[in-house]
C-alpha cells in the first residue's frame, strides 16, 4: 500500500502563517506541515506502509505538481497536512477538520472519518468534521487515489498556535493520522519501539548484537530490553524452557 504524503504549502507561500506572537515572531504554516509529514512519514512506514512525500524539496512546488507526482506514483492514498486559518489576526476559531472531494465517495469517507476521530482524541481538540470541497479544492479533485486534507488546529488561535508549534503536538498529530490510517486499512497500529531489532551491546569488552526491543516512555527515556536466550546463551548459559519459564544452566 503506497501512500503519497503531502505539507501543503511551501515555506514561502505567500499569507499561510501565524499573526506575530508577542516576541514578535511568527510560525509559518509550512513549518508545521512539513515537521508532520516528517513524523507521518516514519510512522507509516514503520507500520509496513510504502511512503511517497509529494513534495520534498524546499521551494514551493505548485499543487498540480504535486497532485501529478501522486498520481504518476500511483499512491495508494493522498494525506495532505496542513495548519487552518481564520481571517489574519488573533481570534478564538478552533477546532479541527478534514476535507474530502464528495461524501459519496464512501472508502473516502471513512478514510477521512478514521483519521478525523483518531487525530480528535490524541489532541483532545474541538471536532469540526468532515467537509465536502466539491470542485473548490484540486488537490482533492485531481487526485486519482482516494484523499483527504486535514486541517489540524488554528494558526490564528492563540492557544492552537501554541500547539502547533511544539514538537510534542506534531508529534501526536502524525502518530494519530497513522493510526487512522491503520484503521482504515486493517493494519494493526505499531507503538514506536514495539519492534524486535538488533540491539548493540559491550559485553565484556566486545561488541555483540542481541535481539530486543527499545522501551521509549513519554519523557523520551530509552530501555534496552533483550531477550533472554541471546542474553545467556553470549553470556555463557543453556538455555531451555519449562512451559513459558525459561531455565538457564551453565552450558
Ligand atoms: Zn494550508
Amino acid at each position: 500500500m503506497k501512500i503519497a504524503i503531502d505539507d501543503g504549502h511551501g515555506m514561502e507561500t505567500a499569507g499561510k502563517r501565524t499573526p506575530a506572537f508577542s516576541d514578535g515572531s511568527v510560525m509559518r504554516e509550512n513549518e508545521f506541515n512539513r515537521a508532520v509529514v516528517s513524523y507521518l512519514h516514519d510512522e507509516l512506514i514503520r507500520n509496513g506502509f510504502s511512503v511517497m512525500l509529494t513534495a520534498p524539496e524546499d521551494t514551493d512546488i505548485s499543487l498540480a505538481t504535486r497532485v501529478q507526482r501522486a498520481n504518476d506514483a500511483h499512491a495508494d492514498y493522498f494525506i495532505s497536512v496542513h495548519a487552518n486559518a481564520f481571517g489574519s489576526g488573533w481570534n478564538d476559531a478552533s477546532g479541527v477538520e478534514s476535507w474530502i472531494y464528495s461524501k459519496k465517495d464512501k472508502d473516502t469517507l471513512d478514510a477521512a472519518q478514521k483519521i478525523q476521530s483518531e487525530v480528535i482524541k490524541e489532541t483532545g481538540l474541538k471536532d469540526r468534521g468532515i467537509k465536502e470541497s466539491g470542485n473548490s479544492l484540486g488537490i482533492l479533485r485531481d487526485t486519482k487515489m482516494s484523499a483527504v486534507l486535514v486541517e489540524c488546529g488554528f494558526m490564528t488561535n492563540p492557544q492552537e498556535a501554541a500547539l502547533l508549534k511544539s514538537d510534542a503536538y506534531r508529534k501526536k498529530v502524525a502518530k494519530a493520522i497513522c493510526r487512522g490510517v491503520c484503521l482504515h486499512f486493517g493494519v494493526k497500529y505499531q507503538e514506536e519501539g514495539n519492534q524486535m531489532e538488533k540491539i548493540k551491546v559491550i559485553l565484556l569488552g566486545k561488541e555483540v548484537e542481541m535481539m530486543g526491543v527499545k522501551v521509549i516512555d513519554e519523557n523520551g527515556n530509552v530501555t534496552n530490553c533483550v531477550t533472554i536466550r541471546d542474553f545467556a546463551e553470549q553470556t555463557g548459559y543453556k538455555v531451555s524452557f519449562k512451559g513459558a519459564t525459561p531455565i538457564l544452566e551453565r552450558a
